[in-house]
């Protein structure tokens, strides 16, 4: 059985604050936010993470983008946003399912990007 966290929440097994949903992708507030707004968007399909990503796959990859850019316009974030993945232990990838941070509502510092 699939232990991820990130797939039970797509199976409505743990619940989420979703702010967006199609066939493909599931967006939710993050439960810890590190910004005004903190969205993760993640293919419905399980993919480990950004070092996971091949030809039979991308096409998901593509649709979490398409999705960011739609998130963007829906929640009004026309002040900018950021968006991160972080992949392995050294970024500090917590939860081993594929999923894009969308950061935003503060002025970023330049930090680490
Ligand atoms: P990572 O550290 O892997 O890049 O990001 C994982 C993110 O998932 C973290 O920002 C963390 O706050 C968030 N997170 C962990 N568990 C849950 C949960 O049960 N629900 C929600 N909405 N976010 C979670
Ligand atoms: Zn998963």
């Amino acid at each position: 059985m699939n232990d991820c966290l990130f797939c039970k929440i797509i199976a409505g097994e743990i619940p989420s604050a979703k702010v967006y949903e199609n066939e493909d992708v599931l967006a939710f507030r993050d439960i810890n936010p590190q910004a005004p707004v903190h969205i993760l968007v993640i293919p419905k399909t399980h993919i480990d993470g950004a070092g996971s990503i091949t030809p039979e796959n991308a096409a998901s990859v593509a649709k979490c983008f398409v999705a960011i850019s739609e998130i963007a316009r829906q929640e009004k974030l026309s002040g900018g946003f950021r968006v991160i993945s972080n992949c392995g232990e050294d970024a500090g990838q917590t939860v081993k399912h594929l999923h894009f941070h969308i950061l935003a509502g503060v002025k970023m510092g330049e930090g680490m990007l």
